[in-house]
């Protein structure tokens, strides 16, 4: 009984301590209700833990969840906003990432050490006392492995309904266990997000000429460092030599865009789906503009070739689709980077009609990853030997890479006597010290504005005339007029002049904006949040 009873007090005291970081970094996301169903959760893997009966595996699973709690806290203070399951899967994605940005932010190491001091003397507390607390070990480990490792198996599940997931509440660090490893079923099942509007697309369609028509998507390419666009560094001289010199039958211009949204897995549902309002569930979800899919009821054969993962379309109905991974490629042109894009465009069968999209690595962080294997590439150094000059040093010359992938495919389709159609933009653009911001998923308008190249067929005046009308043109913009090459004229009855950018998750819920364009210039005219984050539980 004696035994229990120090169980219990240690259990409680435990908890107070896991939750204690939470407490000073997070007072305002600290829920009201102690007796909800998390804290009874909490409370059991506390008494559990103290009835392990063994110190190393305390220290273990008390170390996970510590860098859960750290994680939360860290991305909080960073962004503004707690995790969401998205981005608990990006996390061990992006890690490089991560530490990279995260390791220019020193302020986080109040977060650091007061999670290793209160999570450090949790671990002190239980084993200090494990032979007067009751011992379970077997039954203690299975459950609470069963909790740790439960959430890796949902999260890693692919599956749309993580991407379509409402999201009326965050977890807050703590509770994150209880989210991941036991709710997550019920949280992503519950719909509780009414249809914002619904775009309503009528089509005419007509057969389009054979042609190719190729989708360069960037990725955190920043139109203000490539020297195709006025930066000092000769960044693009590929691109560069096109603005004046292009091939006899075709027109190249170099210009601006406003992406759809300020993260990829935010942008690629907009883009791809051809649709303007973030919030719109059911104009994502219907799929009726999908471009792969008008793509395919035209007779164009569809091909993805990324340099990065098909889970990134999550959102965007690929079936029908031939899909080229690099990374999962064979050894020699996954080795090569973003080159070995070109091998894979090789292997993409001549047909007729073509749409292919194309999705670039370089530049994302860590920016020296992408030319490491490429001496050549190393053409921009730092005078200062700074982390700041280092780093854009790094990002441009990443940017050479992107320059002569553009390059090699403009060679492998624009050649042919079919026209070929070539359009470069990005998911969204990076900060690199601007303002002392770094990276992108910030909800801004710097880090919306991203490059627009066209290379197409000097004759097709609708074309040239649409690239003249819009001088910046949206995401959604673009979209549209990719269907129009694509052989559809969409038109949408609820359509207004209004054009957003999404935050960096999917349906607006962490926020976006409506723009319009003053003197030519984009300029936010409302920052708007998705009303379904702010509702009650
Ligand atoms: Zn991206």
């Amino acid at each position: 009984m004696a035994r229990w009873s120090l169980a219990l007090a240690i259990a409680a005291l435990s908890m107070a301590l896991l939750l204690l970081p939470e407490m000073i970094f997070l007072p305002n996301r600290w829920p009201a209700n102690l007796l909800g169903k998390e804290y009874v959760f909490l409370f059991l893997c506390c008494l559990l833990l103290s009835c392990s009966g063994k110190g190393g595996f305390v220290a273990g699973f008390v170390t996970v969840i510590g860098c859960m709690a750290l994680s939360e806290i860290a991305h909080f203070i960073y962004f503004g906003r707690l995790l969401s399951p998205i981005s608990v899967k990006l996390i061990f994605k992006e890690w490089a990432e991560i530490i990279h940005t995260g390791s220019a932010s020193s302020y986080l190491i109040a977060v650091v050490l007061t999670v290793l001091f209160a999570y450090g003397t949790v671990i002190a507390i239980l084993v200090r006392f494990k032979q007067y607390l009751p011992s379970f070990p077997k039954l203690s480990a299975l459950c609470l492995l069963a909790v740790l490792v439960s959430p890796f198996i949902q999260v890693s599940l692919r599956n749309d309904i993580l991407f379509y997931a409402s999201r009326n509440y965050y977890p807050v660090p703590i509770r994150a266990l209880y989210t991941y490893a036991v709710a997550t079923r019920s949280w992503l099942t519950e719909r509780k997000c009414p249809p914002a509007l619904y775009q309503a697309p009528s089509f005419t369609v007509h057969e389009p000429q054979p042609r190719d028509v190729v989708v360069l998507m960037g990725e955190s390419l920043s139109p203000n460092h490539m020297s195709v666009l006025g930066y000092h560094r000769n960044t693009t001289p590929w691109l560069n030599e096109q603005s004046i010199n292009a091939h006899p039958n075709n027109k190249f211009k170099a210009g601006l865009a406003i992406a759809a949204g300020v993260a990829t897995r935010s942008t690629f549902p907009l883009f791809f789906n051809a649709v303007n309002d973030p919030t719109d569930r059911d104009a994502v979800a219907g799929g009726a503009t999908n471009l792969f899919q008008l793509a395919r009821k035209n007779g164009f054969a569809s091909t993805l070739i990324t340099a990065q993962s098909e889970e990134l379309m999550q959102g965007v109905d690929l079936s029908g689709v031939q899909i080229m991974e690099l990374p999962k490629s064979d050894a020699i042109s996954a080795k090569k980077k973003d080159v070995g894009l070109l091998d894979l465009l090789d292997q993409v069968p001549s047909a007729q009609r073509r749409f292919i999209v194309i999705q670039f690595r370089a530049p994302h962080s860590p920016y020296a990853e992408h030319t490491k294997q490429r001496p050549d590439l190393q053409r921009f150094t730092s005078a200062l030997d700074t982390f700041r000059e280092r780093e854009i040093a790094d990002y441009d010359n990443a940017l050479l890479l992107v320059d002569e992938v553009a390059k090699g495919v403009v060679q492998r389709v624009g050649d042919s006597v079919k026209p070929a159609y070539v359009l470069l933009t990005s998911d969204h653009a990076e900060l690199l010290d601007s303002e002392g911001r770094w990276g992108h998923s910030l909800l801004d308008l710097d880090v919306a504005q991203v490059p627009l190249i066209l290379w197409a067929p000097k004759n097709d005046r609708q074309f040239w005339s649409w690239a003249k009308r819009h001088p910046v043109p949206a995401h959604y913009d673009i979209a549209r007029e990719i269907a129009q090459l694509l052989g559809f004229n969409i038109r949408n009855s609820t359509e207004t002049a209004a054009r957003f950018v999404n935050g960096p998750a999917s349906f607006g819920v962490d926020g976006y904006f409506r723009w319009t364009l003053v003197d030519g210039y984009p300029f936010v005219v409302e920052r708007l949040s998705a009303t379904c984050v702010d509702s009650p539980r």
